[in-house]
């Protein structure tokens, strides 16, 4: 094992599957700031609600749990009428969601019940994995009884996860990629984006640390941390003994193709990470028109086409293929025998539609 100097001794609860992990000075050395002590009284709307989560740090902005401060900030364009908490996991062998609700659910349902209050939401779900294991699932329902939260188990296959679908499964309404749910009346957030609100809105506590998966193809095994915000991935890996040169860090599904540099710091985004050994690089081979990619594609959008139209930088015919559709899943990358780069394709798009929009 490596462990970093700068990494001291380790605790773990022995009645937690996560295990603290402690480089940055702890939250309770910090001072709550001015009106966020515990026993103020909630927000009257949702702008100050993420006023005063946002002064305790609070965010989250990962594929699964939309941009809490847009979505709390944004003026939606119908009234927000639910409140939906994503228990899915991306990946079933790292079901991080579902530990977060079991663990923490009095901070969940804390969470969810303030944003229910202030936002005036007359309905509050929560999206459970029918994969979620059997006691988390019996803990996360149990926290329920007596509240206002209706669980709703679902099939989690990849990419169920992704808020557009899920949004579409439980509501039929349609959200695009990168569009704050509230447009469509609805607050979505993970379990652990609920958690650290519930922790702030009832504890004053500020979010000075998240849960964390790491699923360690190398070994076939999967660690829970709480780690501080700020730390290294390096000292994660290093804590878990994986090894730092062989492995290669992934945020959410490997599909994603979300590469993490060991030096990069652990924020609010992704929590579930995965390391794997490097991939071998390979040459792409031409389009043989299988259409494998239109056909796993979960949003039905021809991904074929879409790399077409990025090698002839054309955004209007990618818009007209529907490159605002696009869930950034990598099914069709994955599928692809001829190794296309279709995802990367679809990112390359995305960066000069955004670019041409602020020109
Ligand atoms: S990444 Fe590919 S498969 Fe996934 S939604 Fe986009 S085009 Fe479809
Ligand atoms: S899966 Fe690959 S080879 Fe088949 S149609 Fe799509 S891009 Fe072409």
């Amino acid at each position: 094992m490596t462990t970093s100097p700068s990494n001291p001794p380790t605790s773990k609860d022995s009645s937690s599957i996560f295990r603290r992990l402690d480089s940055v000075a702890p939250a309770s050395d910090k001072a709550a700031p001015a009106g966020a002590e515990a026993g103020h009284g909630l927000p009257t709307n949702l702008p100050d609600l993420a006023d005063r989560l946002a002064a305790l740090n609070v965010q989250a902005d990962r594929w699964a749990s939309p941009d809490l401060q847009a979505q709390l900030r944004a003026t939606p364009s119908r009234p927000i009428d639910t409140v939906l908490c994503n228990i899915l996991d991306e990946n079933s062998e790292a079901p991080l969601e579902a530990h977060v609700a079991a663990e923490f659910a009095p901070d969940l349902v804390g969470g969810l019940e303030a944003l229910a209050k202030v936002s005036g939401a007359s309905r509050v779900l929560a999206a459970i994995g029918h994969d979620c294991p059997q006691e988390q699932a019996r803990r996360i329902r149990d926290a329920f009884v007596g509240t206002r939260i209706v669980p709703i188990v679902l099939r989690s296959d990849y990419p169920q996860p992704n808020p557009v679908l899920l949004i579409h499964q439980i509501t039929r309404r349609h959200v695009r990629w990168g569009q704050p749910p509230t447009d469509q009346g609805i607050v979505l957030l993970d379990a652990a984006a609920a958690v650290a609100v519930g922790q702030a809105v009832n504890l004053a506590k500020p979010m000075m640390s998240v849960p964390l998966a790491i699923h360690d193809y190398t070994h076939r095994a999967t660690h829970y941390a709480i780690a501080p915000l700020g730390m290294r991935w390096r000292e994660l890996l290093d804590a878990f003994e994986i090894s730092t040169e062989l492995a290669e860090l992934r945020a959410g599904s490997p599909l994603r193709q979300i590469r993490l540099s060991i030096d990069d710091v652990i924020t609010g985004g992704e929590l579930m990470l995965s390391a794997s050994w490097p991939e071998p690089r390979v040459v792409p081979d031409p389009c043989i028109r299988c259409s494998w990619c239109v056909e796993g594609c979960p949003v039905r959008i021809r991904p074929e086409a879409l790399l077409d139209a990025a090698q002839q930088e054309d955004l209007y015919t990618a818009g007209r293929l529907g490159l605002d559709s696009c869930i950034e899943c990598g099914i069709c990358s994955y599928v692809c025998p001829s190794h296309l780069p279709l995802l990367k394709g679809i990112r390359v798009l995305r960066k000069s539609q955004t670019g041409s929009r602020k020109r």
